[in-house]
């Protein structure tokens, strides 16, 4: 089968690789119908987090169940599923306490072999394990590109909104307006605050911000979190989500928010020991919270409201390309030329 692989730095492939096949019982063969190209994959493609040459990419993925080990019951051959982007078993204690993101048999997809060495989803096929836990079957109602994201960033933005503690009425500064950041300004509004802000210094992403509701803020115009306070009347916002993970912009969001104010980080942190803002966050009575997302104690009811029309995901969808093209989306998105690239096999 095809599959894009990561050969080294900025350098993705196109291979042709052995179809994978089920390994236990409790595994299902997936074939794919689209995939993403995501943020995290950047993390890998720059090397910020090690990967060996020749792992299959991806973990943003929806496709149609092929084939089932025997103790899978939840989906069978012929349903269209997505994946949550990590495996999980649903019975271990961090499981059983509703943090399945902290799974003991956890796996990130296309991660290589340090995360658990699955396969990956930027590919014709791929093997998912726990499959009853790690797959969702998708609604009637709800098309592939639509469900796409229920298993990765529209469930980290919605995550990083309810975790700012959003209530009606108040203000929100998100940090970051690329997918994840997006997938936030959408997910914030549910929760009834007055305004949004989103900060980023790609126009084009600021643009696609301000079409779904936010107050669009550019970085390169200066200190985004005075801007924030001085669009606030000199306050700060009552809450920001931060969707990029840069030691300048978690700053950002702290220095953002008002005394008080929930700080909520959804970015993958650079390494920041050292320099981190403990003082201003005691200080100020702040409450930070962030981390890996929760996924699976979302997908369903996401499912739920782009069903109802309350969520539409996929407008954030830039490109369409074959997954031929895929050493090229990776550029593009690298670039920041594209927003959101699906890859069709
Ligand atoms: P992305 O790289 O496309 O988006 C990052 C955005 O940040 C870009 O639009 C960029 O222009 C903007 N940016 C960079 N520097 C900035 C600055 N100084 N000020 C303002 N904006 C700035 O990636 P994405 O897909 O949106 O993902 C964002 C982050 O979320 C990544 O770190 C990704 O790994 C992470 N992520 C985390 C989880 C989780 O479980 N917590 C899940 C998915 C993605
Ligand atoms: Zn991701
Ligand atoms: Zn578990």
């Amino acid at each position: 089968m095809r599959a894009l692989t990561f050969q080294g730095a900025r350098t993705v492939r196109l291979d042709d690789v052995p179809r994978p096949t089920l390994k236990g019982p409790e595994d299902a063969l997936v074939k794919v119908t689209t995939s993403a190209i995501c943020g995290s994959d950047l993390h890998l493609y720059h090397e910020r987090i090690p990967i060996q040459a020749g792992a299959i990419l991806g973990h943003e993925f929806v496709g149609v169940v092929e084939d089932v080990g025997d103790h899978v019951q939840r989906v069978k051959p012929g349903d269209r599923v997505v994946a949550c982007f990590f495996t999980y078993c649903g019975h271990c204690i961090n499981c059983r306490r509703g943090w399945f993101s902290q799974c003991e048999r956890k796996g990130v997809f296309g991660y290589g072999q340090h995360f658990g060495d699955l396969g990956g989803g930027q590919a014709e096929y791929c093997v998912v394990p726990l499959a009853n836990q790690t797959l969702e079957p998708i609604p009637d109602a709800v098309s592939d590109e639509q469900a796409l994201f229920v298993g990765d960033i529209l469930a980290t933005g919605f995550f990083g909104a309810e975790r700012a503690r959003i209530q009606p009425g108040d203000t929100v500064a998100v940090v970051g307006a690329g997918p994840v950041g997006l997938m936030a300004v959408m997910s914030a509004q549910l929760f009834g605050p007055s305004q949004v802000f989103a900060i980023d210094m790609v126009e084009e992403r600021l643009k696609l911000a301000a079409q779904l509701g936010a107050t669009p803020i550019n970085a390169a115009d200066g200190n985004a979190a005075k801007q924030v306070k001085a669009l606030t009347g000199g306050h700060g916002t009552d809450a920001s989500v931060e969707c990029v993970g840069l030691a300048a912009t978690i700053e950002t969001a702290i220095y953002s928010v008002r005394p008080g104010g929930t700080v909520s980080v959804v970015g993958v942190p650079e390494m920041l020991e050292g320099n981190f803002p403990h003082t201003r966050i005691w200080w100020n009575n702040l409450t930070y919270t962030g981390g890996v997302c929760n996924v699976p104690a979302y997908m369903r009811q996401l499912l739920d409201l782009i069903a109802a029309e309350k969520l539409d995901p996929a407008r954030i969808v830039s490109h369409r390309l074959n997954l031929d093209e895929g050493a090229r989306a990776y550029e593009m998105f690298d670039r920041r030329e594209a927003t959101k690239i699906l890859l069709v096999p």
